[in-house]
């Protein structure tokens, strides 16, 4: 069952309403998440249903072939991760406005962490040449499905 959950960026211009399924937080700790929190690792939530106010105010910045890092243009919240052009998102807990329910689930990029962050208790956790054969896998089967 989804789960509707509502929040918005720190000056209010974006908010958003998301379906999620279950709970899990994840962690990425690849060191382009690290760089675009300023601290990291990079938190989400899977959204499979994402709706936005305040489209004027989002900004999108495209680090690699197909990822894409949405934010508040005016106070620079980060918003959501994505890949480009596909309808989900990893959207930041941390603009919910109700986080009861949310549990770490996951870690990946495990091995690109920085060396004074400690990992979670009882989370999965993948290394990045786990995620890159995964992402590899899954965009081959995307190319053969057309
Ligand atoms: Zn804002
Ligand atoms: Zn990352």
């Amino acid at each position: 069952m989804s789960d509707i959950r509502t929040g918005r960026c720190l000056c209010g211009s974006v908010t958003l309403r998301i379906a999620v399924q279950g709970g899990g937080v994840s962690a990425c700790h690849c060191s382009q998440c690290r760089r675009w929190t300023g601290g990291g690792p990079l938190y989400s939530i899977r959204a499979d249903v994402l709706e936005t106010t305040g489209e004027a105010a989002i900004a999108s910045y495209r680090h690699s072939g197909w990822g894409e890092r949405t934010f508040c243009g005016t106070c620079g919240t980060t918003l959501y991760w994505r890949m480009q052009g596909r309808p989900v998102a990893y959207v930041a807990p941390g603009l919910l406005d109700d986080q009861d329910g949310l549990t770490m689930e996951s870690e990946i990029f495990v091995d690109q962490r920085a060396p004074w962050m400690q990992l979670v208790d009882g989370t999965s956790r993948t290394t990045e040449a786990e995620e890159l054969a995964e992402l590899e896998a899954f965009l081959e089967k995307e190319k053969a499905d057309g």
